[in-house]
């Protein structure tokens, strides 16, 4: 069997969130996903990190059998908005870090960012490309330093109602983009695929699994 993996949904811990847990795992299963990965906001756990993580560990034992469950979060790195200094996030299985390219954004530096936390850590929803253009980086040594720090770069398929059905630009262009694959190829950086959903009836799992198989073909 094909592995399949989306590892950025929202749950009711969200504040833009709705759904149970349970309900998005089972569309992931009725959809064919293999490994999938709840990753709410920071703020929106707030002060609830132990019985977000203690829900979803009793549900990834629940459906062990039928898909694999990662636990996530998504860190805001906006100010007001980002987790306290210090915060500890091992026993989650990585970190989706947002708004790195926003101009009001605390993070001068990624790699340097993403290796505070002590779980993997990636880049999501963010053109990085056009972030090397807009600070004169090197784009192979920008990707190589992620890949030496474990990170990982998030290719953002969501298509739904919450982000009135736009699709992420940097996506389309990578896609087309040789020249931007052979760097991501040789660079050695893990590139991921997430849906972002944030209700369920608007996922779409095909997007997914294209997604996954045009990065396995890569
Ligand atoms: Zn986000
Ligand atoms: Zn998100």
């Amino acid at each position: 069997m094909k592995k399949y993996h989306d590892l950025h949904s929202h749950s009711y811990y969200s504040g833009c969130g709705r759904d149970d847990p349970r309900v998005m795992i089972e569309a992931a299963i009725a959809g064919g996903i293999t490994h999938f990965g709840i990753s709410d906001h920071n703020y929106g756990v707030g002060d609830r990190k132990a019985e977000y993580i203690a829900e979803l560990s009793t549900l990834r034992e629940e459906y062990k059998d039928r898909i694999s469950l990662l636990i996530g979060i998504e860190i805001s790195t906006l100010p007001g908005k980002t987790p306290p200094e210090g915060e500890r996030y091992s026993e989650l299985d990585y970190c989706l870090i947002e708004e790195t390219d926003c101009d009001n954004t605390v993070v001068t530096d990624i790699v340097e960012y993403g290796s505070r936390f002590d779980c993997p850590a990636g880049i999501a929803h963010t053109d990085l490309f056009g972030y090397c253009e807009k600070k004169g980086l090197d784009p192979l040594t920008f990707f190589k330093r992620m890949a030496e720090a474990g990170m990982f770069w998030e290719m953002n398929v969501s298509y739904d109602s919450i982000h009135h059905y736009r699709e992420h630009e940097y996506v389309k262009e990578f896609m087309r983009n040789e020249e931007q694959q052979r760097i991501i190829r040789e660079s050695g950086v893990r590139v991921t695929v997430g849906f972002d959903g944030h209700r369920v009836e608007d996922y779409l799992p095909e997007r997914v699994k294209a997604m996954n198989d045009f990065l396995r073909e890569m």
